[in-house]
């Protein structure tokens, strides 16, 4: 159809995490004329998101939060946080599906399948109390095939008077660099179905989109090659650091050095140098539970080789990090019992305060394994955090008395047997620490193993410092 899509006027984010809050702050920021409320179950999150001390740490995040919600430029504020879902959903003309998707623990597909059932109890609450017609979109990362099951959802349980259109528009930014992500996506995928309103809720969504993002970027492609392709794209990206990660330990076997060898391949134009970089593991809520996810989709879809293919990406990075943590325990001579090791960074990633599925996890516990006693520091995290974490798989009282947070890294460096980074935050690049490397012997005739735990092409600055990453 020619005739414009009617333009959208409020608009209803189910779930303030990662994605949802972030997301819901940029499109505010840039559609001044539309009331965007972000709701969530949880009532401490969103008063931590009214709040100056927001539940997540994204850089640029607060600057852009403040603008629309509390309007510190002089605009009215359009950017507002609730408890009330209802409400919030009935009055909204488009609603943002963007709850968590993890890795369903128990029954049928336990161990790969993607758990809905929150996106199940988001459809249900929309169904229950929508009176008047809705664009909903599905945000979060979903399996191929799910707006079908959120359309039967709404079809069994909502009034047959409101009709809603069903879109896919997965979320393509990093932690860490989300707020730059979201100002200069690199697309926008906006997936319909091919029919004449498919194609007006999509443009209506378009529009939203089209306040900040060129046209060139916004996309629009059928509904299952839009869910697909989210899924695809975080695959292809954790299958790389897995490439990269197995050729580490043939380097590490034949005197090849995996930094010179990345310079090198990446030249080729066809690979390129961006994520391209050894690491002791990748970690993050979202490629482990994707990779696992697609390997499931293709073991109901009867094509074993297919799903076997995937799940090697998960089995390298599960062995990566177990391999990291034994080359630590060997270059101590094999026993850490006495020892104290130095963590720095505990994030999964720099520039954020994440730590779902991060390799320091699993590392330190296996330091902790050996007896080692764990000396812990990282800008973002806090020491709460951190013992939650570690306590999660290991006995509370191991935990208690093996490990100490601290909160600046040259403290958790003293006396230490081995300073491990794990985080590559940039104030551990030895050019921004001078004090780890004027460091004297005690640290530094030890050992320190550098690692990369770069999942973003803008953290491949400074290259140069970490070439001769590994044992020094
Ligand atoms: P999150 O856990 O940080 O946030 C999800 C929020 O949804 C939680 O606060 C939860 O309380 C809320 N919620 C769940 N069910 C609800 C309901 N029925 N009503 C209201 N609130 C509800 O998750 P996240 O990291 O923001 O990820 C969300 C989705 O986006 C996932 O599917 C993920 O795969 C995808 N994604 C994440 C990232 C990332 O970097 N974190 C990037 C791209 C896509």
């Amino acid at each position: 159809g020619s005739i414009s899509p009617r333009p959208v006027k409020k608009i209803c984010c189910i779930g303030a995490g990662y994605v949802g809050g972030p997301t819901s702050a940029v499109i505010a920021q840039h559609n001044p004329d539309v009331a965007v409320t972000v709701v969530d179950l949880s009532e401490a999150r969103i008063a931590a998101w009214k709040s100056t001390a927001l539940p997540i740490y994204e850089p640029g995040l607060y600057e852009v939060v403040e603008l629309a919600r509390d309007g510190t430029d002089g605009r009215t504020p359009n950017f507002h946080f609730s408890t009330d879902i209802s409400r919030t959903i009935d009055e909204a003309d488009l609603i943002l599906i963007a709850v968590n998707t993890p890795t369903k623990t128990v029954g049928l597909g336990a161990g790969g399948a993607s758990d809905l059932a929150y996106v199940e109890s988001a459809a249900r609450h929309i169904a229950e109390v929508a009176t008047s017609d809705k664009i909903i979109v599905e945000k979060s990362t979903v399996p191929c095939g799910t707006a079908d099951s959120i359309r039967e959802i709404l079809d069994a349980h909502a009034s047959p008077d409101v009709h809603f259109d069903i879109l896919s528009n997965p979320e393509f930014l990093a932690e860490g660099t989300a707020i730059n992500d979201l100002q200069k996506p690199d697309r926008i995928l906006i997936g319909s179905l091919a029919d004449d309103r498919g194609r007006h809720a999509a443009g209506a969504l378009a529009q939203v989109y089209g306040s900040w993002v060129p046209q060139e970027r916004i996309i629009t492609i059928n509904l299952w090659s839009s869910e697909l392709a989210k899924l695809a794209a975080n695959c292809m990206l954790a299958q790389r650091i897995s490439s990269i990660n197995s050729l580490s330990a043939i380097c590490e076997a034949t005197g090849a050095n995996i930094e010179e060898l990345a310079f090198a391949v990446g030249l080729d134009t066809r690979i390129g140098p961006k994520m391209l970089k050894s690491s002791a593991g990748f970690g993050g809520s979202c490629f482990k539970k994707d990779v696992l996810s697609l390997a499931y989709i293709a073991e109901t879809l009867h094509l074993p080789e297919v799903s076997a293919y995937w799940k090697s990406v998960v089995d390298i990075n599960e062995y990566q990090k177990e391999r990291f943590a034994k080359r630590i325990t060997k270059r101590l001579y094999n026993t850490l019992r006495l020892k104290k090791i130095a963590i720095l960074g505990f994030a999964y990633k720099k520039n954020t305060g994440d730590t779902r599925e991060s390799a320091a996890i699993t590392i330190v516990g296996q330091l902790i394994a050996e007896g080692a006693r764990i000396a812990i520091y990282d800008p973002q995290v806090s020491e709460q955090q951190i013992r939650q974490d570690l306590t999660y798989e290991h006995p509370a009282e191991v935990v208690k008395k093996q490990v100490e947070v601290f909160g600046d890294a040259i403290s958790a460096c003293a006396d230490a047997s081995a300073v491990v980074i794990l985080t590559e935050w940039d104030e551990f690049k030895t050019d921004q620490t001078p004090d780890i490397n004027s460091m004297d012997s005690a640290v530094r005739k030890q050992l320190v193993e550098r690692t990369r735990r770069s999942h973003s092409a803008s953290s491949s600055e400074g290259d140069a410092d970490f070439r001769d990453s590994g044992f020094v």
